[in-house]
């Protein structure tokens, strides 16, 4: 058996190192902003801090927040603390409004992500061996590279083939022997629909054993249905274009939560109300700041993303805290009718109903005063079939659940097999038509 880790000494170091390693660069990382940045000089004025009011890891609640915002505010390099021509690559956010966030990477940056990736493959058991099946999208946006970078590291063979072009995926999958798959979930589930049309049993047919699957929030129960069609253990993957892209954090053999490189970030949770951090365990909007990066550093930034730390050593004998699957982002939640609803809900409720596929999608209009809220959810070929009388039934029981779980009773409306629109990317399952929001 090969080893488990990529790099046993860090992976597996004691709370105590990994909190002493944190808090010396930490130090490094704040004086670098304070040192090369106006845009962080003037928040450390205004929040009335220096340098030197960072003492311990528990200091780090005295330094300001980042957001988006400042990002966006400070396109494109208002943000970077070295000249332009140390930069060696650049990435984008989709940014569907306004400026795109943009990522600067240095030589160093480069180097880290890289290894970063290539611990975080390597962890899920990829290997030198493998073939991996690179299907997120190649170029501005942080997936595709990043997860070439990391293979090549490990030494793994990749196949660079991007997004789209869905038959020539399945093609070369087959004759290339490909054994790892990388996709978001949406497009993973799209992929295992066109095999079953194509005639492919994945089993049987293919040599694809795990998959690693990220860049948009999923569920267990979309773990389920990849796992189950696809005949392949599926690993949850996380990242920002903020942080680095993917390699932030990954789920270990354990599946119950991701490890956070803690080695270069410092992670915390607060209230996404009040800012306030809040102890390990306790459910929160995730910050983050990087302690090693030299291009485009990040002091505090503020995901969206909700989730629950938790730092008990894991079974699989890492140390690194680990982040339980994000649950939703705050960005994402719709307010209807006065009611906070989170798209994760309406997927745990899709999911738990066998005659519906993994697609849905939920529409928001305001013709008049109030709200209209409609579910679109997908039959099965299976499940079409049923009479009339059991689909008014089946109808009435998703209705019921969407109300139990959000407290708001939606119009459901249950579609054929194919008729909802794929995604290659990241899915767009939430058409909020109200005062012109898309
Ligand atoms: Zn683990």
């Amino acid at each position: 058996m090969t080893k488990p880790y990529w790099n046993k000494e860090i992976e597996t170091a004691t709370r105590d190192e990994i909190e002493k390693h944190q808090l010396k660069l930490l130090k490094n990382q704040v004086k670098y902003c304070y040192s090369n940045s106006k845009f962080y000089r003037n928040k450390f004025k205004t929040a009335g801090i220096t340098p030197d009011d960072i003492k311990t890891l528990e200091d780090t609640k005295k330094l300001p927040f980042t957001s988006k915002f400042d990002l966006r505010d400070n396109y494109p390099f208002g943000m970077v603390t070295v000249p332009l021509s140390d930069i060696v690559e650049l990435h984008a956010s989709s940014g569907t409004t306004g400026n795109p966030v943009v990522g600067a990477y240095t030589t160093n940056d480069m180097d880290v992500w890289a290894e970063l990736m290539a611990r975080s493959l390597y962890a899920t058991g990829v290997r030198k061996e493998d073939v991996m099946h690179n299907a997120y999208g190649y170029g501005l946006f942080t997936g595709g590279l990043g997860f070439h970078y990391g293979a090549q590291k490990i030494g793994t063979t990749v196949l660079p083939i991007s997004g789209g072009m869905t038959e020539r995926q399945i093609k070369l999958m087959k004759d290339l022997g490909s054994t790892v798959l990388c996709c978001t979930p949406s497009y993973a589930i799209y992929l295992a629909e066109a095999m079953a049309q194509g005639g492919i049993n994945p089993k049987k047919d293919l040599k694809i054993r795990m998959g690693l699957f990220g860049a948009e929030p999923w569920s267990e129960k979309i773990r389920e249905r990849i796992e189950e069609k696809l005949q392949i253990e599926a690993f949850d993957i996380y990242g920002l274009t903020e942080l680095c892209g993917p390699g932030v954090s990954v789920e270990c053999s354990e599946h119950n939560g991701l490890h956070i490189w803690e080695d270069h970030f410092l992670i915390e949770t607060v209230d996404p109300k009040t800012g306030d951090v809040l102890p390990a365990g306790e459910e929160g909007e995730l910050v983050f700041t990087t302690l090693t990066k030299t291009g485009l550093p990040i002091l505090r930034f503020r995901t969206r993303d909700i989730s629950v730390i938790e730092t008990e050593r894991c079974e699989c004998g890492r140390s690194h805290a680990k982040m339980l699957r994000v649950t939703g982002r705050s960005d994402d939640m719709l307010i209807i009718r006065g009611v906070n609803v989170f798209p994760s809900q309406i997927e745990y409720v899709i999911m738990g109903f066998p005659e519906l596929e993994a697609q849905y999608q939920i529409i928001v209009e305001r013709p008049d005063a109030l709200d209209v809220f409609t579910i679109k959810a997908e039959l099965t070929e299976t499940s079409v079939k049923m009479s009339q009388k059991d689909l008014e039934t089946l109808r009435l029981r998703i209705r019921h659940k969407v109300n139990n779980v959000t407290g708001i009773s939606p119009i459901v409306e249950l579609v054929t097999p194919g008729e909802l629109p794929r995604s290659i990317g990241k899915a767009k399952r939430v058409l909020d038509m109200r005062s012109g929001k898309i």
